[in-house]
């Protein structure tokens, strides 16, 4: 007898598009983007304050992903107490999803433990919500979603 198969539910699916971002944690963002400018050659295309994440931020695109670059605002804040353990160096790495409140959803489903359980506001006005390390093989890992193209 032929196997039927049913369409999975959406619940099912989550679909990753690319490496949306790479993001660096630095002590000090002007000699950082001045390594990546002058060593590297990348250009940084903006400069962002995120205060809700104690952050200022520095882009630079490569192909389709984007080099973050963090500096503490605060020491109390999440790159500043990252850099007091363990230095400078890769943060996190940031996919981008289609639905990113359905991706949640699926993760959630999956046993996942999720930083954020709802999408919160990040740089470049991008949906963002991060993933805990300890599901993910130590790699934290934000998903975003850009709501504003498409
Ligand atoms: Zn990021």
């Amino acid at each position: 007898m032929r196997q039927i198969f049913q369409t999975p539910q959406n619940l099912i699916f989550m679909k990753l598009s690319h490496i949306e971002h790479i993001g660096i944690a630095v002590k000090d963002l002007e000699s950082s983007i001045k390594f990546y400018e002058d060593v590297l050659g990348l250009e940084c295309y903006a400069i962002e304050e995120v205060k809700d994440q104690k952050v200022k931020t520095a882009f630079f695109m490569l192909g389709g992903t984007k080099i973050e670059l963090l500096e503490s605002t605060d020491p109390e804040g999440p790159i500043g107490k990252f850099i007091d353990k363990k230095g400078e160096g890769v943060h996190h790495l940031a996919f981008a999803v289609e639905g990113i409140e359905n991706a949640l959803a699926v993760l959630k489903d999956k046993g996942v433990q999720l930083v954020d359980q709802q999408p919160r506001r990040g740089a470049e006005g991008l949906d963002i919500a991060f993933l805990h390390p300890k599901s993910t093989g130590g790699v934290l890992t934000e998903l975003c979603e850009n709501k504003n193209k498409s």
